[in-house]
């Protein structure tokens, strides 16, 4: 019997890359299942449980990839520049794609598979952008896209007769109404959102990473994936505070090691970190003191500890809306 051809199905959680998973393997392909988890997902966890069971019943085993500080330059110097946000889309598809193309070459596959539709994102997703996108990646006319293929040039993977064009959708534009109406024909009980979430794209988080990339010239990926958690403050080129919101981010800022805490003693109130020049400490815990129960007016004692140091500094509860003007996200 003829082994199956292999794809690598880019999977994002989405509905749209679930689908296209799905009409590949109808086509006869042996798929092999590839996510690529960025800093910036913002919903990964819930849409893979949905995607990993999907698979599980298909009988397809995840390939998840975890991509850090390569990707976020890339997010930070874009050849192609954003999006509404700080989304990179066609850098972003590049690199994925590049990604994909070094394990389609490993596991000697002829092409990869997506869930892309023509119109969908303005700046990705348009006939030009994918060209390029594929020529910069090394994968011209090698990508099979089930759901708007009908309406694109012929790829190299037609002209070879590795896929039928009569199989090829032509879904295009934003909608999702036949995205639905096609996973309600292919027997999906659970439909998931229409992308894996991506926080470049959410213009408060975007304000937070610009914030971090002109003022922080050597951030960690700490920092990257601090800005994800808390209120967030800048006093001055390198000096910053975080206030944590609710019990669970009081609890992963406790975790951070690059910074200095700051945590309210006498009463209770959030979590506060402080990374940079000394001279912003006590302006870094009045904000963290503003934040705390209690009347206006009240002392607030705050346990300071980090890189050796352990100090109180006693204050007083100010009116928060002083600090606003340092609120990063509202800058
Ligand atoms: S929305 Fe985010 S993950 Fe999707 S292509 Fe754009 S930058 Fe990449």
């Amino acid at each position: 019997m003829e082994e199956k051809k292999k794809l690598i199905a880019l999977v994002s959680g989405g509905l749209d890359s679930l689908l296209s998973v799905m009409l590949a393997k109808n086509m006869g392909f042996k798929i092999i299942p590839v996510h690529i988890e960025t800093p910036f997902n913002s919903t990964c966890c819930r849409d893979l449980s949905l995607l990993n069971s999907f698979l599980k019943k298909e009988g397809l085993e995840l390939i998840n990839i975890k991509v850090e500080r390569e990707y976020v330059e890339i997010v930070r110097h874009p050849k192609y520049g954003y999006g509404r946000a700080l989304n990179p889309c066609i850098d972003c598809r590049i690199f994925f794609f590049k990604i994909a193309k070094y394990i389609m070459d490993k596991e000697g596959a002829v092409g990869i598979v997506t869930g892309e539709v023509v119109g969908q994102r303005p700046k990705s997703q348009n006939i030009k952008a994918m060209k390029i996108i594929e020529r910069e990646s090394g994968l011209e006319g090698r990508v099979l896209r089930p759901l708007s293929g009908g309406i694109m040039p012929p790829t190299e993977l037609i002209k070879e007769g590795l896929i039928d064009p009569s199989k090829l959708l032509k879904i295009k534009g934003r909608s999702r109404k036949m995205q639905i109406k096609l996973a309600r024909e292919l027997g999906l009980k659970e439909i998931p959102g229409s992308s894996g979430g991506c926080l470049l794209t959410y213009v408060p988080y975007a304000r937070k990473l610009e914030d971090l990339f002109s003022n922080d010239d050597h951030y960690t990926m700490e920092d990257i994936y601090l800005l994800k958690i808390g209120r967030h403050f800048r006093l001055s080129k390198n000096s910053k505070v975080i206030v944590g919101r609710n019990y669970f981010e009081n609890k992963e800022l406790e975790k951070a090691t690059g910074y200095t805490k700051i945590i309210p003693e006498n009463c209770n109130g959030p979590v506060g970190l402080f990374r940079g020049d000394e001279s912003f400490l006590s302006l870094a815990a009045d904000i963290v003191a503003s934040y705390c129960d209690g009347d206006l007016g009240i002392k607030i004692s705050l346990l300071i500890s980090g890189e050796g140091k352990s100090f109180r500094i006693e204050t007083s509860k100010k009116d928060k809306t002083l600090y606003r003007k340092y609120m990063v996200s509202l800058k």
